[in-house]
């Protein structure tokens, strides 16, 4: 091998051959392209209620459901919020929002008031489509007037200023008007991510970016991700996150596969629906995959069906992967990589594919097709060759336009050369797999949902008994990692401040995953000559304290 020099570009590419994917349409057409073939077949099977929508009927309530976003005035470039667990009215509005050339932003309804309501102003949400529980979420002083103000609808019943989701799907399907200069480059999903660094931004996906990632999963000859027409495919993976959204929901409509829908991870209901609806795809992050590891009721289920489980959003331990095994033996193991931002999949598992290639455990797969992968030494910005750890950077149609008004962040993530660098640190084998070793980024992901360290941070701020304050992730068997606090006591008023006090102050602010679990009280914050708080140096605290300990 050559020695490597700074101008070197080294680029990985994919283990499977380029395809032409054809991502200026529209996402719903790209999606229905073969509705007519698939249109008997079971398309949307929800797990509360075991009723199946197929293909057609899935396509009608779209259809409509485009028609009455349209009556209630939405527009393209408008912004829809979902709001909303996993059910069929939640793909219904999600491909009738790319009908009428809206976007839609997945809120995740565990969330507090006040966070939903951040991700509702940023994102100019027009209308909020949700159920009955959440609506006292929005009904704080900040939102505007339900009713008045601001358009809700509910996907069951129609609580006091509110409309039924009848109101969307009792009008006539052909009213749907035609969007006039339709630009692939449109957004059509507006998840929220913090990204390598700060608070949660409105990530900009547009119809390009989606099909450019369905089509590097499923599309082709030899998909690397290989759904078939009878697969069924297990959607217990919250829509809101795009893992689930992408790579079950939109990949299986694509492919003609049914979709199980539960609303919940609820290990009884989940152990007997997947022989029952014959789920072959399970779709799972490492949490899930302890408990079906370690559930003693598993015993007693047939498993048999399942012929993939896909894990994601998380590291997937080598000894976790193989007790799962041990149950589910018939079926392939493996992972996908991917970050909100990215589109989101990086990587696959290449022993998905149609024409399966060989994997090893602990390797979140190749690169997709259609898209280039770097290495990049972060001291000096080059590029590394197999074997060295760096940040991994990505390049392709698939990734994001950017963040949502944000064009400093943006420009931070994605180089002018169009390289997204997603602030994780790994390396390519040679076998062309790619290990995640390390996270540059600051982001902590408790059971795979982001927790920011700068939202934690600024909360903490925001207690005048804090003088300074800096969160960091601690690692945790059950959970991956988990949020703990360095906090500084004011000197004014900070002398009363308690692990507990500082705990229970940021409970009440946030979601259940974004909650401390340890406060150690400092004297100081280390932090570099610019200000910047010195992560690795308060991790490495804590790696020596649970090491001795
Ligand atoms: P999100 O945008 O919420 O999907 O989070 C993206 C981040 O999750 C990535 O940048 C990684 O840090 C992490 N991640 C996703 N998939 C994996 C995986 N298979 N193994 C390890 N980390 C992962």
């Amino acid at each position: 091998e050559a020695p490597v020099t700074v101008q070197e570009n080294f680029i990985f590419r994919s283990k499977f051959t380029d395809i032409e994917i054809h991502n200026s349409q529209p996402l719903h057409s790209y999606c229905f392209e073969k509705i007519d073939e698939f249109k008997d077949r079971p398309c949307l099977i929800d797990g509360s209620t075991d009723r199946i929508y197929t293909f057609a009927e899935t396509h009608l309530l779209c259809r409509k459901s485009a028609a009455g976003l349209s009556a209630l005035g939405i527009k393209q470039g408008d912004v829809i919020m979902l709001l909303l667990q996993n059910c069929p009215e939640f793909a219904f509005v999600f491909m009738a929002s790319s009908m009428v050339g809206s976007a839609v932003t997945t809120a995740n309804p565990f969330c507090t008031s006040h966070e939903i309501y951040k991700q509702f102003k940023a994102s100019g949400a027009k209308i909020v489509v949700t159920q009955s529980s959440y609506i006292d979420k929005l009904r704080s002083e900040e939102f505007p007037t339900i009713g008045e103000e601001l358009t809700v609808v509910t996907i069951d019943g129609a609580p006091e200023g509110c409309l039924g989701f009848s109101s969307l799907t009792d009008v006539d399907h052909d009213q749907i008007p035609d969007v006039v200069d339709f630009d692939p480059n449109d957004a059509v999903a507006l998840p929220f991510s913090s990204g390598t660094t700060g608070l949660p931004k409105g990530v900009v996906l547009t119809h390009k970016s989606i099909i450019t990632s369905i089509a590097q999963q499923v599309d082709g000859e030899n998909p690397n991700l290989y759904i078939k027409p009878d697969d069924v495919v297990l959607c217990v993976l919250p829509l809101f996150h795009i893992f689930s959204l992408n790579s079950v929901l939109l990949c299986s409509l694509r492919a003609g596969a049914g979709v199980l829908l539960m609303k919940k991870f609820e290990i009884n209901r989940l152990l007997e629906l997947i022989p029952k609806h014959r789920v072959s795809i399970a779709a799972v992050v490492p949490p899930l995959v302890l408990a079906l590891a370690k559930d003693p009721k598993v015993e007693n289920y047939d498993l048999s069906s399942i012929r993939i489980v896909l894990s994601g959003a998380a590291p997937l331990g080598k000894d976790l992967q193989d007790a799962l095994k041990r149950r589910v033996p018939q079926a392939i193991f493996g992972q996908g990589y991917g970050m909100t931002e990215a589109g989101p999949v990086l990587s696959m598992c290449p022993a998905f594919a149609k024409q399966p290639m060989p994997s090893k455990t602990g390797s979140c797969g190749a690169v997709v097709r259609n898209a280039e992968l770097k290495i990049v030494d972060p001291e000096t910005g080059i590029s590394l060759r197999y074997n060295q750890s760096g940040e991994i950077c990505i390049r392709g149609e698939e990734i994001m336009k950017g963040y949502l008004n944000d064009p400093e962040a943006t420009s931070r993530t994605i180089d002018i050369d169009g390289w997204l660098h997603t602030g994780d640190i790994g390396y390519v084998d040679d076998g062309d797999e790619i290990f995640i070793v390390d996270r540059l980024k600051e982001l902590i992901k408790f059971k795979g949902f982001q927790v920011p360290p700068a939202e934690l941070e600024a909360l903490l701020l925001g207690n005048p008994a804090v003088a300074d304050a800096a969160v960091v992730p601690q690692q945790d068997d059950a959970a991956g990692e988990v949020p703990v606090a360095f906090v500084v006591r004011s000197q004014l008023n900070g002398l009363d401040l308690t692990e507990e006090s500082v705990k229970e102050f940021i409970a009440k602010q946030v979601v259940f995953y974004k909650k401390l679990y340890k406060v150690y009280f400092v004297s100081a914050i280390p932090k570099s000559p610019s200000g910047k708080i010195l992560r690795k140096d308060l991790r490495s605290r804590l790696a020596a304290q649970s090491s001795s300990s």
